[in-house]
């Protein structure tokens, strides 16, 4: 996306963004224009640690609105490592940069969940491994 249309927002449209009063498909174009524009992004934080509703941070109204946050399948093919390129890319800036606190409840709870399914697994391969070595064992004697 070229420069000057990255950076196309009023202030007015920026406040209305962080008081969630800007249509989803604006508030979409603001977000997506987040992650090629780091002036934009300056801007917004600035914007916030002046506004008077309060301590609210940009993740905050990400994770309220929800406008572009990403599945939790989407999230657990990230985690798996299957996910490269720009989407790659946009996840980490939505985790690390955005600071989406929804997205990183849901892939804290996909990492236990699969350090669970691992366990379970190398379980199961044990007592698989087990088994075979106890059959073996009454099959080798006479
Ligand atoms: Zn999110």
């Amino acid at each position: 996306m070229p420069a000057a249309l990255v950076d196309d927002f009023s202030d007015g449209e920026l406040t209305a963004y962080i008081s969630e009063a800007l249509p989803l498909a604006r508030s979409a174009a603001i977000e997506d224009a987040l992650r090629t524009s780091p002036h934009l992004l300056e801007r917004l934080r600035t914007m916030l640690a002046i506004y008077d509703g309060g301590p609210i941070s940009l993740g905050e109204i990400w994770r309220r609105r929800h406008v572009s946050c990403p599945s939790r399948s989407t999230w657990q093919a990230y985690l798996a490592d299957q996910i490269h390129g720009e989407l790659q890319a946009y996840l980490q800036f939505h985790l690390s940069e955005i600071g989406c606190r929804y997205c990183a409840a849901n892939v804290a709870d996909l990492q236990v969940n699969d350090a669970a399914a691992a366990e379970a697994r190398v379980s199961k391969i044990f007592a698989t491994s087990v088994g075979h070595l106890h059959g073996a064992r009454r099959s080798a004697q006479p």
